[in-house]
């Protein structure tokens, strides 16, 4: 059951062949095989869950508002809000937090009648590209167990493609769903700025968050999308603008769509199998009918350098609320306000929070504003026209989605920059704000690559229609961790 999908769950569902609890219960009994080895969770919700599942059941006897997702297990980063369940966001600072409210996308899911698993493990406040900055434990890939999931949704990839969960929710602002979906070897779709609501996503980079679906294939991932997406009058950057059924959009129909290659992308730095893998996806496409132009992207080189101003400064901005009195826990050894506030942050925040936090304070501060933060602005700008120029001849461009396929946990710790650099194809789009998806397209040495296909602002069903049109002419999707 657990290594089923959501479309084919829900078949059996409505047929009345399986119940939710019994599949509630199945993808628990899963987790206690095998979660000790991945530790895809921070936190389980086991009762919760049958209880969800229960009354998913009663919904489907029923037959009254069952949705697709009605009686799917589901897992949630544990960055977006949970009523009265914690949501640390792997930090120590918010260990103990229980937020009041459910984030629009949780509520939404809840409404749909799917069933929530837990809550899964990410890089500190979604900063890092390994899940190896958890405040909590570091999650493993479940394709090879000595290797990192990616990050920072780490542990959501982590846990669909493990059988831990049927789907999960990720968030994105660099790369965030789409480099650990690339790892593990699962589907992740970051959606247009704007598209999906972040109304109770804890705020990392607040132009560049953004929530979406991880699933194990295309249709899992347009099913989920379509329960996301939509305006919320709670986030006024969720823009007002009709909801396409993305299910509708798989025709697997891709004659003489126009993708445009990133010739950037496949260049210096980018591994050997990778690129070889993603030629092979590109003679896919070819063959299928679809016309493959190369385009350049010049202005990609400093997207990095760019994304490490405009992160940083937003998430200093956005995390000075934890001080011990607005959130957090307070530290007793403090002689005065200030050396409350530093006492608590100093033992609340991991090290890569802190840094990201010195480098926006420093971005920002006067006399610095204008050569860095200020620049950083124009550069993205420059960067936004460039993707601009690039879609004035193709409807979608294509690159890998890392550079390289998971690496050793430990690997890349001791080095910030190496760690940093392996989302130089996933953070031009956010700086764009840009949908873009990642799906899987090969194996090296056993572990997944990913194809990353990126749309037009709002062209969510284009990039869904084009990777649907590759997974059914290819089966590495069905392909499954040797756990
Ligand atoms: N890895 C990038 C970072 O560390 C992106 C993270 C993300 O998308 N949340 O900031």
């Amino acid at each position: 059951m657990h290594a089923k999908t959501a479309h084919e769950l829900h078949a059996l569902l409505a047929d009345k062949k399986l119940s939710s609890v019994e599949l509630t219960a199945a993808v628990f009994d899963r987790i206690e095989k095998v979660e000790a080895k991945v530790k895809a969770y921070v936190t389980l919700t086991k009762e919760d869950a049958l209880k969800q599942a229960r009354a998913a059941d009663e919904r489907i006897k029923s037959n009254q508002n069952v949705t697709p997702l009605t009686g799917i297990p589901i897992a949630i980063k544990d960055n977006m809000c949970t009523r009265a369940v914690t949501t640390t966001c792997s930090s120590r600072i918010l260990a103990n937090y229980l937020p009041p409210y459910d984030a629009t996308v949780v509520a939404k899911i809840k409404a749909a009648g799917a069933v929530m698993i837990g809550k899964t493990n990410l890089d500190e406040f979604a900063m890092g590209s390994s899940t190896e900055n958890s405040g909590f434990h570091p999650t493993h890939n479940p394709w090879d167990t000595k290797t990192v999931p990616g990050g920072s949704s780490g542990g959501s990839a982590a846990a669909v493609a493990a059988g831990e969960a049927i789907l999960s929710t990720g968030s994105d602002t660099g790369g965030s769903i789409r480099q650990p979906a690339s790892f593990c070897g699962v589907v992740g779709l970051k959606p247009t700025y704007g598209r999906v609501s972040r109304y109770g996503l804890v705020a990392f980079a607040s132009s560049l968050d953004q929530i979406g679906p991880i699933a194990k294939d295309v249709t899992d991932a347009a099913i989920l999308m379509n329960v996301l997406a939509g305006h919320d009058p709670q986030d006024s950057t969720s823009v007002d603008r009709p909801v396409p059924d993305y299910r509708k959009a798989l025709t697997a129909d891709v004659k003489k769509l126009k993708i445009g290659v990133i010739k950037e992308l496949l260049g210096a730095g980018i591994d050997q199998a990778v690129k070889a893998a993603v030629q092979k996806a590109i003679a896919k496409f070819e063959e299928l009918g679809a016309q493959i132009i190369e385009v350049s992207l010049p202005t990609f080189e400093y997207a990095v350098a760019t994304y490490y101003l405009i992160a940083p400064a937003e998430a200093s901005s956005n995390l000075a609320r934890y001080d011990g009195v607005k959130f957090g826990p307070r530290t007793k050894a403090a002689k005065d306000l200030v050396s409350m506030y530093y006492n608590t942050r100093q033992a609340g925040f991991g090290q890569e929070v802190k840094r990201r936090i010195m480098l926006g304070t420093y971005a920002l501060s006067a006399g610095y504003y204008d050569a860095y933060y200020l620049k950083a602005l124009k550069v993205r700008t420059l960067i936004k026209q460039d993707f601009e120029k690039a879609f004035s001849g193709c409807d979608v461009l294509l690159s890998p989605t890392a550079p390289t396929v998971a690496f050793k946990l430990g690997e890349k710790t001791a080095d910030p920059l190496a760690m940093y650099l392996s989302d130089i194809a996933t953070i031009p789009i956010n700086l764009a704000g840009l949908p873009a998806l990642s799906l899987p397209c090969g194996l090296d040495r056993g572990l997944p690559i990913g194809l990353q296909l990126i749309g037009q602002a709002f062209a969510e069903e284009t990039i869904l229609r084009a990777a649907f049109a590759y997974e059914q002419n290819t089966d590495w999707h069905k392909q499954k961790p040797p756990l």
